[in-house]
Parts: structure tokens; sequence; C-alpha cells
């Protein structure tokens, strides 16, 4: 048994989730080289790892440098959701991706787009910027989020404990009752530049992993015709169930696409409600322009593997706040506990969740490259 035949065997015992960022870049460098890929990365300029550890951004590419058809997939935008999306980056090449690759066809891997949140478990970056908001131009004002200062005061306290959780979810749903539908998912989820210890906060410039993604698109991407992006998250809908969040204009070429390899509908409530929030700066979003500047077809969407609930995803991102703004000592047991019962709701550990996780992926990865050409 040579070598990458054993690496490869003991990642798939673990259904591939790494136990850690700095584990899971061991295991991509090695298994890209070992299957024919070609890897760089780049090293955040301004923070380090709890270990003191430098904290570096990977990118691989697989196949041709000039294929034309391109496979786009991002992995850890979101900190505590780097495990799965990472588990489906070493999920396919561990089974034979890159050997099935056609000859006009390339997949490129960015592996920890947010490599501080990933090694210190948060959603967001080294400022607190949520990257999923902040993929945009700032050279005109953010649209104002009309609800964002109310639900600040409502979400974010001081004290954290279950009957804090409790409480605020009880203010949550009121909040809910009392205002447009529409404006209060915006609130929640579209994107804020008000206050920069809130939750979506979109930041007031391109962070460092923003401009890095920029970069590989032009260096990488220039010569592609058909590209197709997913920005995988973890925490919205079925358990282990992967959803493309995508939907595109009613009657587009691109909706019957994503009809028929992103298995999406017209509509999908359990996700997101009936309205669709006001969203700022999202990855998907940005890429896809951006590729489409530089001349090719693109499609794109986040996909969501579902974990625990919606609602319990919110206490998530409740806890992670106060992680990072309220918390006097990180390391003690009571942020231990509540670090561990976040990181659940959005890694969760249960080899029965990985491994359908990773079956669900895999063939969202499938259905991608085989629909690169009807792009
Ligand atoms: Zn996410």
């Amino acid at each position: 048994m040579s070598t990458a035949d054993g690496l490869s065997q003991r990642i798939q015992r673990y259904h591939c989730f790494p136990e850690s960022l700095e584990e899971g870049r061991l295991w991509f460098e090695q298994l890209v080289t070992e299957n024919g890929g070609v890897i760089d990365a780049a090293t955040l300029p301004s923070a380090t790892g709890p270990d003191d550890e430098p904290l570096c951004t990977q990118v691989a590419w697989f196949g041709r440098s000039s294929a034309p058809r391109v496979f786009l997939s991002i992995a850890g935008t979101h900190g505590q959701e780097y495990f799965c999306g990472a588990a489906g980056q070493l999920g396919w090449i561990t089974s034979g991706g890159p050997q099935s690759l056609e000859e006009d066809t390339a997949v490129c891997m960015v592996h920890a787009h947010n490599p501080y949140g990933a090694a210190w478990l948060s959603r967001g970056n080294e400022n607190f910027v949520d990257l999923n908001r902040n993929y945009m131009d700032f050279s005109e004002p953010v649209r104002p989020n009309r609800l964002y200062p109310e639900l600040f005061d409502l979400l974010f306290t001081r004290e954290m404990n279950e009957h804090v959780l409790d409480d605020v979810m009880a203010g949550f749903y009121q909040f809910l009752e009392d205002n447009d539908d529409f404006e209060v998912l915006t609130a929640m989820g579209g994107g804020q530049d008000t206050h920069a210890s809130g939750t979506i906060y979109c930041g007031r410039r391109q962070e460092w992993s923003t401009r890095n993604l920029k970069a590989i698109i032009t260096s990488y991407l220039d010569q592609a015709e058909q590209v197709a992006v997913i920005d995988w998250h973890t925490g919205l809908g079925e358990p282990a169930v992967a959803a493309a969040l995508e939907r595109p204009a009613p009657g587009s070429r691109e909706l019957q696409w994503a009809q028929r390899y992103w298995k999406v509908d017209d509509h999908s409530p359990e996700l997101e409600g009936s309205e669709i929030p006001d969203y700022v700066g999202q990855v998907w979003a940005g890429t896809t322009a951006d590729i489409r500047a530089l001349g090719a077809a693109a499609i794109g969407t986040v996909v969501e593997i579902g974990t625990v609930g919606n609602q319990s995803v919110l206490a998530g991102l409740l806890i992670d706040r106060w992680l990072r703004f309220e918390c006097d000592d990180p390391m003690s047991p009571k942020a231990v506990q509540l670090r561990t019962r976040m990181v659940e709701r959005l890694n969760p550990s249960r080899p029965e969740w990985r491994k359908a996780a990773l079956a669900a992926m895999s063939e969202v990865y499938q259905q991608t490259i085989a629909g690169l050409k009807d792009l």
C-alpha cells in the first residue's frame, strides 16, 4: 500500500472531517499533490492561530490549466462551517474525483476562505467581518438596514446562559410578529455596516480574504468559458441534506440549469422563509459577477448542509458573538462549554451525520461537474 492510499483511507475513516484547520491544511496539501493537483497558499498577514501558527488560505487546481469548464468550490467562508466544506473537498479528492475529470474540465478549490474563523471557531474573520457580506464594491454607501439597531439591542446581551438564550429567543419571536417579514429577514441576515460588534457585519472595505479570493479568480479563471461556483455552508435546512439556496430569475436559463443540476425548486420556505433578505456582499454573487466580467458564463450558489434546525443555529450566532465581545476568559469552563455547544450546531460530531453530509456533498460535486457543459 502506498503512502497516498494510507492517508486517503485514514481520512475516509473520519468521513473526511479534519479535527482542526491545521490538520485540514496538512491533509489537503498532501492529497492535492498526490492526486495530480497544483497547490498554492496565501498567508493571512494580520493574525495567527491558537498555537501562534500562521494561518493560510490554500487554493488547488485539478485538470488542465487551460480547461474551459471549471467548478470553483469554496470552503470555510464562515469559520465553524469550514470543517464540512473541507470534508466535501477532501472527499472528492479521496474518492477518485481528480482521475475522473474530462479533458476540458477543471476543479478549483479554495480551502479555508476564512482561515482565522476556522482556526478560532468563529463565523467572522479576524475583524469580526462576515465574509459572506463583504464581497462587494465599497465605493458606494452600503444600503441601510433599518431594523438592525433594534435587533442588535434585542439579541446581544452582556450575560449568556440558557435562560438568557430562552429570553432572547422569545423576544425575537415577538420582534418577528411586530415587524414586516422582509425587513426582519434583512435585519437578521442581509448584512449591516453600523455595528462592528454585531452579526452580519459587512465591514467598511474589502477584507484580506475577499481580496485574496478576487486575486484567485483573476489568475486562475481568465481562460474559463463555463464556470459554476459553490460557497459551502452548514446550518440551515434538514439534517445532512445539501440544498442550493440561490433561486435564479423565473423563466431564466440559469433557473432551468439549477433545477436540473442543483435540484432547486421555486421556493424553499423551510430555509429562508417566503421572502429573501436584501443581501449585500455575498461570496457566490460577487464571485459569479467577477467571473462573468472575465467573459465566462457563470452560475453560483450557497449550498447549505443542514445540521440541527434553524432556531438552534440562531442561538449559535448569539454564543459566537458573546465569546468574541463579552466573554472575559475564553478558556473558562463556561466559555469552553458554550463554544463546544455552538460548534456542535455547525459541525456536528456524530459519525452518521458526517457520513450522510459527505454523501450529499459528493452528489452535488458530481452533478455540478456534469452540468458544466450545459452552462
Ligand atoms: Zn454560513
